[in-house]
C-alpha cells in the first residue's frame, strides 16, 4: 500500500470481559509507512485492543479492517496471513532454540506449517528457505552474528529484537509491538529506537504500544491515548502532550 493510505482501520471497537469494559466505543486509523503510538495508563485496554486486531480476542462489536477486508471475526492465524505481526508484552521466546531457530518460527504465516522441519513438517527445501529467510531478519536487526547461540543466552534487550526479527519473518505489512521496551535500560532504548525507525523507513508500518513516554515521544508519527478502555485523545506527539485530558490522566500534572 502506498505512504499514507489507510491499511488498518478500527471502528467502534467494543471488548466486554462479563462486566468489566476493557475498549469502549474506540476507533482509529493507521496509514501505511507510519509509526502510531497507542499509550494509556496500566489497565487502559492497550493489550486488549491488540488483542482484537490481531484476532486474539473476538470483539464483542465493532468493526476492524486492514487492507480493505474485514478481520472482525478471522482467527489469529488468517490475520497473520494478511500480512499482521504482532510481538506480546512479555517475551515469548525459547530459550534452549537458537537466535535462529527461534526467528524460523515466525515463518508459519505464510502457508509455512511451522517451526522447524521435525516440529513442524516442513520439506527440506522450505526449510532451507525458511533459513535463509530468517537469517537475513537477523542480521536485519543486527543480530546476525548471533544467529547460532542460545536465545536464553541474550540480555533482556536483545530478546526484545529477536522478537521483532521472528515477526519479521512472515514479511509482515503491519507490524504491532506490545511494549517492546519494557524492562530495558537506557542504552537498550535507544538502540531499539533506531531500530524501529530503521523499518518504518523500510516501508514496515508499525503500531506501538508503550509505557514510557519518553520513548514514544521521539520516535512516533501519531498518537492515540487510550484510558479507561476509551480512547482519551489523538494526534501528533506535541498535540498530546499539550492536551490538558491526557495530562490530568496519563502524566498525573
Ligand atoms: P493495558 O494493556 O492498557 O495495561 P489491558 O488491555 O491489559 O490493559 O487490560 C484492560 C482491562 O481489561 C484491565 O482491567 C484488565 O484487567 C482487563 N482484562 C484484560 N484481559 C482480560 C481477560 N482476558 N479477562 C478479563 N479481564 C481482562
Ligand atoms: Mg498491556
Amino acid at each position: 500500500p502506498a505512504p499514507g493510505t489507510p491499511l488498518l482501520s478500527v471502528q467502534h471497537a467494543v471488548k466486554q470481559f462479563g462486566g468489566l469494559r476493557a475498549v469502549g466505543d474506540v476507533s482509529f486509523e493507521l496509514n501505511a509507512g507510519e509509526i502510531l503510538g497507542l499509550i494509556g495508563p496500566n489497565g487502559a485496554g492497550k493489550s486488549t485492543m491488540f488483542n482484537l486486531i490481531t484476532g486474539v480476542n473476538p470483539a464483542t462489536s465493532g468493526q476492524i479492517t486492514f487492507m480493505g477486508q474485514d478481520i472482525s471475526r478471522r482467527s489469529a492465524g488468517q490475520i497473520h496471513r494478511l500480512g499482521l505481526s504482532r510481538t506480546f508484552q512479555h517475551v515469548h521466546l525459547l530459550p534452549d532454540l537458537t537466535l535462529l531457530e527461534n526467528t524460523m518460527m515466525g515463518g508459519y504465516a505464510r502457508g509455512k506449517a511451522g517451526i522447524v522441519r521435525s516440529l513442524l513438517h516442513l520439506e527440506r527445501g522450505e526449510e532451507a528457505a525458511l533459513q535463509h529467510e530468517a537469517l537475513r531478519q537477523l542480521e536485519r536487526v543486527g543480530l546476525g552474528a548471533q544467529a547460532f547461540t542460545l536465545a536464553g543466552n541474550l540480555a533482556l534487550g536483545q530478546q526484545r529484537v529477536l522478537e521483532i526479527a521472528r515477526a519479521l519473518v512472515a514479511d509482515p505489512t503491519l507490524l504491532l509491538l506490545d511494549e517492546p521496551a519494557a524492562g530495558l535500560r537506557y542504552g537498550e532504548k535507544a538502540e531499539l529506537i533506531i531500530l524501529l525507525r530503521k523499518l518504518r523507513d523500510e516501508g514496515v508500518t508499525v503500531l506501538l504500544v508503550e509505557h514510557d513516554m519518553d520513548l514514544v515521544m521521539g520516535l512516533v508519527d501519531r498518537l492515540v491515548v487510550m484510558n479507561y478502555g476509551e480512547k482519551l485523545a489523538e494526534g501528533s506527539p506535541q498535540q498530546v502532550r499539550d492536551n490538558a485530558d491526557v495530562r490530568e490522566a496519563y502524566l498525573g500534572v
